[in-house]
């Protein structure tokens, strides 16, 4: 069987006995279903790859669909439909963003994925130029790197426009969104650029930033890219440009477009050129003499493909005489001097033999897939990210079955389907206890991911819980910090909160470590020490329970005021949730919804909803959790918390801080503005009274002048609360 037809004929069962017969043995009646399935089918995913930044399939497999199309066209040319993909460069750009022309068009590449395919590319190029056998075809070689197209438009060395590839002849304007891009210069180095250059390349994540970005999606119960170079272009076609510089995007140039000038006369020069104006430029670029050169460079990447730090789906070999590019020209679809040889799809089938749950630092429970290990793309795998109990309910796969795994455009290997479905075995379940700690496992609603409630004793959790014990926000311990916190835990130093407060028994084991003397030591101990009294709010915040930060602790300290009040109000609403039984008729969601009603009207405390209450009585229903607290409370007082309504002329005004502050931080504006008795809200609205702007003060600034609201700034704030709130300004 061909190789690129086996690419893909699983995908479409239904159809299986047509799509895998090879392009030459269809009939006319089959080649006329057949083209009009590939163009449904393509356009379908090019609707999910480019407006939805969502491949339905791996690039490597959509490739192959476009050149199957491409072939049967080629042997049935009268029956090329008037939508036929081969007639488009991608699809249309969707519609938030604005729309620009490319004033030259940006194409594509032709692909190739065999040896024959180059030896073709160069026999057009040996019969077009009617070459001599002795005559080199000279050919840059370079990476594909798997990103976002996008076009710089430089003016006498002034970035003025970028726009994304879009279908080759409109795309989207990006230009304030590739101005906090770093790789990309605002204004070329040197002066011997032309009047007028557009440069062309890739946007794109490495590996290493997307497997950061992915992590903290999980974090923060946020939806996975599929891979970096979904997160690019996700990241990069955003309305608001300050997402786009949270992301770590880089860009790496490839060629040109319009041009009033040319400074060199190859396409190695050029590129040469370009990286000279401050652009990135592929270290890996080079030339090729012959066929051997090309295809030796070829197996070289292939090689090297796991271990660089971006995406990449092939090599790109363009004609390096730019005068043979101009004559050789371009066809509707491509430059006839370029071609994309593409890497086959890094897959292979093998046996799922186990699935294990990690805990991750913050309590999420992941599932790995354990493998038979099994070669793929040069790599053995022997294990893939399973990344959550939908995606297992998604793939229906039990230890035993046999999957396909693959590598393509993604840094953890995935596995992309069961092939063995239907044989009887029982399903896995996800467990429901953590398997470190034991502690009860939950996943909240509307969340995808499970986490283990035993935060402060779980190991897999602890360390994070300790830095978020000693944080600035919570006890404030001074000169204790992560790193600190890492290693005494790792000495088993430390490893509950109340082992804080009994370190000055290991003085002299202190004293001892490396980086540590004593003065060095006292000083911890003395600030240890100093927050042997704590406040109520900071202790309740320090203790890290899911969904109680700062604010909520502070509600929950001036509702209660001390904490025995506080622990016997979290006593009886225990006792009243498990007393509250759901009713025969009742369905399990009804029941949920009726006790967390009873639950909030039982606190009463403002915006205190039944997700909050729920974790707080699941934190502390755990005995664990409890002997932690006791254990505390041995070595630390908490200090109650008795309010005073603050009386200032700000006293129930509402404030917005934006922009950054140079004086001090968020946090303590913050809580200078509550001890005026203000009201801090985050965004601005009617009911706002006053916004303070610091530098850099965004879209917040313009909606509060916008709506008439008094500004100030921040030299301004600190006058107003070194007089108490007392100002001239009206508001
Ligand atoms: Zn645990």
């Amino acid at each position: 069987m061909n190789a690129d037809i086996d690419l893909f004929s699983y995908l479409n069962p239904e159809k299986q006995d047509l799509s895998a017969l090879a392009p030459k043995d269809l009939s006319r009646e089959q080649a006329v279903i057949e083209l009009e399935r590939l163009a449904k089918l393509i356009s379908h995913y090019d609707h999910l790859y480019h407006d939805k930044d969502n491949p339905a399939v791996p690039d490597s497999e959509y490739d192959a669909l476009v050149l199957r199309n491409r072939r049967i066209e080629q042997f049935f040319p009268d029956l090329i439909r008037p939508d036929s993909p081969s007639k488009k460069v991608g699809s249309r750009p969707n519609s938030r963003l604005p729309k620009i022309a490319h004033r030259a068009a940006m194409l594509s590449l032709d692909n190739g994925f065999l040896d024959q395919d180059v030896e073709d590319f160069l026999g057009r190029v040996r019969r077009f130029f009617n070459l001599k056998e002795n005559q080199a075809v000279i050919c840059t070689v370079e990476p594909k790197i798997d990103g976002l197209s996008c076009s710089l438009r430089y003016e006498k060395g002034i970035l003025t426009q970028a726009v994304t590839r879009g279908d080759g002849v409109i795309g989207e304007d990006v230009t304030p969104n590739v101005r906090v891009i770093d790789d990309i210069p605002k204004t070329l180095k040197g002066d011997n650029w032309p009047e007028i250059i557009e440069i062309r390349g890739e946007v794109y994540m490495a590996k290493s930033d997307f497997a950061a970005l992915n992590a903290r999606q999980t974090e923060e119960n946020k939806k996975l890219f599929a891979n970096p170079r979904n997160a690019a272009a996700g990241s990069l076609r955003q309305l608001d440009p300050n997402i786009t510089a949270r992301r770590s995007l880089r860009f790496l140039a490839h060629g040109w477009g319009e041009a009033t000038s040319l400074p060199a006369d190859t396409q190695y020069g050029m590129m040469k050129v370009i990286e000279s104006y401050g652009l990135s430029v592929s270290n890996l670029l080079a030339r090729a003499d012959d066929i051997g050169q090309m295809l030796d460079f070829y197996q070289k990447i292939e090689a090297e493909r796991a271990d660089l730090d971006f995406d990449i789906d092939g090599v790109v070999y363009k004609l390096d005489q730019l005068d043979w590019q101009q004559r050789f020209g371009f066809s509707a679809r491509a430059p006839r001097f370029a071609l994309a040889h593409k890497f086959p799809a890094e897959k292979a089938q093998t046996t799922l033999l186990d699935i294990e749950i990690q805990v991750g630092r913050t309590g999420v429970l992941t599932p790995v897939a354990k493998l038979e290990p099994v070669t793929v793309g040069g790599v053995v795998v022997s294990s893939a990210t399973l990344h959550n109990s939908d995606e297992i309910e998604r793939l229906g796969v039990r230890p035993g079955d046999r999957v396909l795994v693959q590598r393509a455009g993604d840094v953890i290997p995935q596995i992309v389907e069961n092939l063995t479905p239907d044989v009887d075995r029982p399903i896995w379940r996800f467990p429901h206890r953590c398997p470190v700690c034991d502690s009860v496992a939950r996943r909240e609603e509307g969340e995808v991911a499970w986490r283990c409630t035993g935060g402060l004793i779980c190991p897999a959790q602890r360390v994070e819980r300790l830095c978020h014990f000693v944080s600035r926000t919570a006890f404030e311990i001074e000169g204790l910090g992560k790193s600190h916190i890492e290693s005494f835990f790792a000495d088993k130093l430390i490893e509950t909160p109340a082992d804080i407060f009994r370190l000055f028994q290991k003085r002299q084991l202190l004293i001892e470590r490396e980086g540590w003397g004593e003065l060095s030591v006292d000083n911890l101990i003395s600030a240890i020490d100093k927050r042997r009294k704590v406040p109520f709010d900071r202790f309740l915040f320090a203790l890290g329970i899911r969904h109680v930060g700062a604010v909520t602790a502070r509600d929950l300290a001036k509702s209660y005021q001390t904490w025995d009040n506080f622990k016997a109000a979290i006593d009886e609403a225990a006792h009243l949730r498990t007393i509250l039984q759901p009713s025969s008729e009742e369905s399990e969601e009804k029941y949920q919804k009726r006790v967390d009603k009873e639950l909030i009207s039982f606190f009463h405390i403002p915006n205190m909803g039944g997700k909050i209450i729920r974790s707080l009585l699941d934190f502390f229903a755990e005995t664990h959790n409890s002997d932690v607290v006791s254990d505390l409370l041995q070595e630390v007082q908490i200090e109650p918390l008795y309010f005073e309504l603050a009386s200032s002329p700000l006293s129930g005004k509402i404030i917005v801080f934006t922009g950054s502050l140079q004086k001090i931080t968020r946090d303590e504006a913050k809580r200078q503005a509550e001890n005026l008795g203000a009201k801090v809200a985050s965004s601005v609205s009617k009911k706002t009274n006053l916004v303070v702007a610091g530098e850099a003060a965004g879209s917040k600034l313009s909606k509060a002048k916008e709506l008439d609201i008094s500004i100030i700034d921040e030299d301004r704030w600190h006058r107003i609360v070194e007089n108490d709130g007392q100002d001239s300004i009206k508001i």
